[in-house]
């Protein structure tokens, strides 16, 4: 039965869209659509934003260690729902199920991070000045605007509200249409946590009403993931009224892989470092950077873990690799195949859809070699399980490639040598680089330079982003 959602979540409430257009909600492991949402227009969004700014100044005043509060509150109450909140998103996007309970897992853990950054805000601090002294006041940006990517839509909310709630923002956010569903359940979880009606507003819909968030007078920050092209207008748009705004877009991360590297320590780190997700994960290491003492050996390794990776229904615990989100997904990551061909590179594996699944947006995991870094396949981000290995000859050149790059997103250098490994890091021009690793603590900064983005999520100075610095100065 479809499920047909025609509300959306404002003021504490779900309220009848003033639009009348549905978007299908399609099942990416069997093409079937299964449930439809409501396609906000501009008035929803406003609808939105003004119960958002109607509450701003209450929870803008509540004390930062009662908004801590309500986000352990936010982060028990997710936890108890992980295994629903889980499924729902892998019938939505098609992420493995394991996979998207490792990532949910993760959500309950961010929003208890923000609460303790909450905890120890310090709103104002006196200054003494040669002519008096100055309260310099850190205080909430006001109503946030949160845009959402399907490829992790939980846990990339949690990276904006967490710290908006936190900071005293009160938000509406715009999941993507493909990821909406979760945004309903989630919805329900606000009131358990005691977070008061209208501090968090859900519109859905597609591109349009994205925008119109993003135009609307009284947003004055605007978070955002997803695609360079879409940072790129959200940039433009946000110029207009110098709104805030922190972009995290897209990657074509380099992995370096130095000539002592262990291939056998690499290996368990070929999946989550290179392709995890599916590949649709914005920081994945898609350019594998060999030395050329050992291309053969790096190739052919790369080519028999990706093989051995299960692959099929993501429901099935044991699957790594399921369908890609959508049919316009699959289409562009095919389309990039063909291309990698075209332009000489050799195809190790895959490059077709799996044997035996005639239905589902499924891709096979593919691995070109021979591949030069002005070729397309190594320059834009694909987003799919597609993984390019370009040769080297010295360090320096390693380094020069991974930089060689519009993108600069995320990065990871790999040797049993962890301070050469270290000094290479540190001249990768990126936002995030890891060393013998593939995971990222959230107690740091992350986010991207050039096309990958502007500002940081997460780490110490995550709230930075949602306060305004203000100055009182003070005479006698
Ligand atoms: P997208 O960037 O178009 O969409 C992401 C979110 O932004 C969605 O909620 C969408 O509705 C919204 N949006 C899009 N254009 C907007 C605009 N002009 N103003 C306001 N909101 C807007 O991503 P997509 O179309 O779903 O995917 C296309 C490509 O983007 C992918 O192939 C991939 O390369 C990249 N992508 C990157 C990430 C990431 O984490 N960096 C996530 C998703 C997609």
């Amino acid at each position: 039965m479809l499920n047909e959602h025609d509300a959306h979540f404002i003021g504490g409430r779900w309220q009848k869209a003033r639009s009348a257009h549905r978007l299908p909600v399609v099942d990416p492991a069997t093409e079937e659509i299964f449930a439809s949402i409501a396609d906000g227009d501009a008035a929803d969004v406003h609808a939105a934003v003004s119960a958002a700014t109607d509450v701003a100044g209450e929870w803008a005043n509540t004390a930062p260690s009662v908004r801590a509060e309500s986000l352990r509150r936010l982060a028990d109450a997710f936890e108890a729902r992980i295994d629903e909140i889980s499924a729902t998103v892998t019938r939505q996007n098609g992420t493995p199920i394991s996979i998207a309970k490792a990532m949910q897992s993760q959500v309950p853990k961010n929003y208890r991070y923000f609460a303790s950054l909450a905890d120890s805000l310090v709103t104002e601090r006196q200054m003494r000045t040669a002519s008096g002294d100055a309260l310099v006041r850190r205080e909430p940006v006001g109503v946030v605007g949160a845009i959402i990517p399907w490829n992790g839509p939980q846990p990339l909310l949690a990276w904006k509200l967490g710290p908006a709630l936190a900071a005293g923002c009160t938000a509406v956010v715009k999941p993507a249409q493909e990821t909406s569903l979760d945004a309903y359940l989630f919805a329900e979880l606000l009131a358990h946590a005691g977070i008061p009606d209208g501090v968090v507003n859900i519109v859905t819909g597609g591109r349009e009403t994205g925008a119109a968030l993003v135009d609307h007078p009284l947003v004055r920050k605007i978070a955002f993931t997803g695609s360079t092209a879409a940072g790129q207008a959200i940039a433009a748009a946000c110029a207009r009224d110098f709104k805030r705004v922190t972009l995290e877009l897209g990657g074509k991360s380099a992995g370096i892989l130095l000539d002592d590297v262990d291939l056998d320590a690499f290996r368990p780190f070929v999946y989550s470092a290179c392709a995890p997700n599916t590949g649709q994960t914005c920081r994945a290491l898609t350019r594998v950077l060999a030395p050329r003492s050992r291309y053969g050996e790096v190739v052919d390794m790369l080519g028999e873990t990706l093989a051995a990776i299960p692959l099929g229904d993501p429901t099935d615990p044991a699957t790594l690799f399921g369908p890609l989100v959508s049919q316009r997904q699959r289409e562009r990551v095919e389309s990039y195949i063909e291309l990698g061909r075209k332009e000489g590179a050799g195809l190790v594996l895959g490059g077709g859809r799996p044997a035996g699944l005639d239905r589902g947006y499924y891709v096979e995991p593919t691995l070109f070699r021979d591949v030069d870094n002005s070729m397309r396949i190594a320059r834009e981000e694909i987003f799919g399980p597609v993984v390019v290995v370009i040769p080297y000859a010295t360090e320096d050149e390693a380094i020069a490639i991974a930089n060689d790059s519009e993108f600069g997103l995320g990065g990871g250098v790999f040797s049993p040598d962890r301070e050469r490994a270290t000094a290479v890091a540190r001249r990768i021009v990126t936002g995030t680089v890891g060393v013998n690793t593939a995971s990222f603590p959230m107690e740091a900064p992350f986010g991207g330079v050039k096309k990958s983005g502007i500002g940081r999520e997460l780490g110490p100075t995550a709230l930075d982003a949602y306060l305004e610095t203000k100055t009182i100065f003070r005479g006698v």
